[in-house]
C-alpha cells in the first residue's frame, strides 16, 4: 500500500471513550487480552508456516486451503472458501448483519522465488513476513482469543483471509466479495489488517486506474518505405501533450507513464508501440477526467501522424492505417470515510484508550473496495515493526504486537457491540 496522510478528524466522543474503558476492564475481555499475551509463540510459528506457503497474485490457492485448516482447527462457524479462494469463517450467527475482520494472502513475489523463511530472537525474515504476514497472523490471532474467551457481542465477527490485494490482483479477492449482494448487505463494518505497525488509521481509499495504450501501423523498411505511419511517433505525440494536462492541488491527483515499449530495429519503421500509464486520485470524477484527456491525446495523436504520414507518403503508394487501443490494466476505486463514522470514532476512542498515537491515512488498500461503495471501513497494521516490504530481505520484529492485538479486539468488540 502507498501512503499519505490527511487532516484529522473531528473530536473524540467522550460517551464512546468511556465505553471502551467499560469493554476492556470487564473479565471475559481482560481473559482474551492476557491469552493474547501469552500466545506470542504460536503467532510467531502461524506468522513462518504462512510465509513458507508461496502466494503469487492468482496463486493464492494453498495458503488459502492453509487458512481454512486452522479457521476449521479453532472452532469458527461455517467456514468456507469460495470460487476465487477467500476464506471465510464466523464467529456467531453466519445469517446476521455482522462485523468483517480481513487480511489479504497474497505477496507480490512469484512463484519459486526463494523464501527462506527464518526467527532471529523477535525477528522473523522472508518475503512476506511482515506484509501481509502481520495482517494475517492478527486475524487468526484474534479468532482464537475471542473464540477463547467467549466475550458475549451482538453481531456476528465475520473472519475473512482474501485474495488479489497486490499489484495484478488489483484487489480481485475483495471486489469478489462485494459484488455478492449477500456480503455487501450483511457487512456493516470491515476492519482491514495490513501490514505491521500500530501508528496508522487508512480511512481514506487512493484510487487508480492502469492502462496499456497499443499504437499499431503497418511497419516497413526505414528507407523504402518512408512516409509509413509510425506508432512510437503516435506515442510520443500523444505522451507530449497529455503530459501537460493541468491538474488540481486538491484533491491530489497524479499519472506516471512507467513503461514504454515498441519497434524491432532502427531501420524499421515499427509495427507497434506500447506503454503503461498510471492515473491516481483520491477522487473518482478526476480520475475520470485524467482518463478522458488521455483517450483524447491517443486519438489527436493518431490523426495528427495520419495526416503526417498523408504528407510524407505519396499517393500511389499509400499504406495501411494506424489504430489504437487503450486496454485497463489496473482499476482501484476512490473513496472516503465519513468523518463522524462510526468505525472512526471506535478506533480512535480505542487509540485514546490505550495511549496509542496513530494518524488518519489515505492509502491504497482492500479498504478501497467498500470505501467505494459508501461502507464504513479502515485498514490498519497487525502490529510490531516491519521492513523491506516488497523485496527479499523482508522482515518483522515481534515486539508491540500484543499493542496491536488489544487495539484490534477492542475495536471489533465495540463495532460489534459487545455486552459489557
Ligand atoms: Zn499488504
Amino acid at each position: 500500500m502507498s501512503i499519505s496522510s490527511r487532516a484529522e478528524p473531528s473530536s473524540i466522543l467522550p460517551d464512546l471513550q468511556q465505553e471502551i474503558a467499560r469493554l476492556a476492564a470487564t473479565p471475559d475481555v481482560k481473559a482474551a487480552c492476557a491469552w493474547l499475551r501469552s500466545q506470542e509463540s504460536q503467532f510467531a510459528q502461524w506468522q513462518m508456516e504462512m510465509a513458507r506457503i508461496p502466494a503469487p497474485p492468482f496463486g493464492e490457492t494453498v495458503r488459502s486451503e492453509w487458512l481454512r485448516h486452522r479457521f476449521l482447527e479453532l472452532g469458527l462457524r461455517n467456514v468456507h472458501s469460495d470460487s476465487v479462494g477467500n476464506v471465510f469463517g464466523v464467529e456467531g450467527d453466519p445469517d446476521k448483519p455482522c462485523v468483517a475482520l480481513s487480511a489479504h494472502l497474497d505477496t507480490v513475489f512469484p512463484a519459486g522465488t526463494p523464501l527462506n523463511v527464518r526467527q532471529e530472537g523477535s525477528r522473523l525474515y522472508g518475503p512476506g513476513v511482515s506484509d501481509n504476514g502481520a495482517g494475517s497472523t492478527a486475524l487468526l490471532a484474534i479468532a482464537a482469543a475471542l473464540l477463547h474467551a467467549r466475550v458475549p457481542h451482538a453481531l456476528p465477527i465475520l473472519f475473512i483471509g482474501n485474495v488479489g490485494e497486490e499489484g495484478e490482483g488489483d484487489l480481485r479477492g475483495m471486489r469478489h466479495i462485494f459484488s455478492d449482494l449477500r456480503y455487501r448487505d450483511q457487512i456493516l463494518y470491515n476492519v482491514v489488517l495490513d501490514g505491521a505497525g500500530t501508528d496508522t488509521i487508512v480511512a481514506e481509499a487512493l484510487g487508480s486506474r492502469r492502462f496499456e495504450v497499443i499504437a499499431r501501423g503497418p511497419g516497413g523498411h526505414s528507407w523504402s518505405d518512408f512516409g509509413a505511419p509510425n506508432p512510437i511517433v503516435v506515442l510520443a505525440k500523444a505522451i507530449q501533450s497529455f503530459s501537460q494536462t493541468s491538474l488540481p492541488a486538491a484533491p491530489k491527483t497524479t499519472f506516471n507513464i512507467g513503461v514504454i515499449r515498441g519497434g524491432t530495429s532502427v531501420n524499421s519503421i515499427p509495427e507497434s508501440a506500447s506503454m503503461r500509464v498510471d492515473i491516481r486520485s483520491t477522487s473518482m470524477a478526476e480520475m475520470e477526467s485524467l482518463e478522458a484527456s488521455l483517450r483524447q491525446a491517443v486519438e489527436r495523436a493518431v490523426q495528427e501522424e495520419t495526416a503526417a504520414s498523408e504528407k510524407r507518403i505519396s499517393a500511389q503508394k499509400r499504406s495501411f492505417g494506424l489504430s489504437h487501443e487503450m486496454v485497463v490494466i489496473g482499476d482501484r476505486p476512490a473513496g472516503e470515510l465519513d468523518r463522524n463514522a462510526r468505525i472512526l470514532q471506535v478506533i480512535r476512542a480505542v487509540d485514546a484508550h490505550l495511549g496509542n498515537v496513530a494518524q488518519v491515512q489515505r492509502a491504497s488498500t482492500d479498504a478501497n473496495i467498500p470505501l467505494s461503495l459508501g461502507r464504513e471501513a479502515i485498514a490498519i497494521g497487525g502490529g510490531g515493526t516491519g521492513g523491506g516490504a516488497h523485496t527479499l530481505q523482508e522482515w518483522f520484529d515481534c515486539n508491540g504486537r500484543e499493542l496491536a492485538l488489544r487495539r484490534i479486539l477492542l475495536t471489533v468488540l465495540a463495532l460489534a457491540r459487545a455486552i459489557s
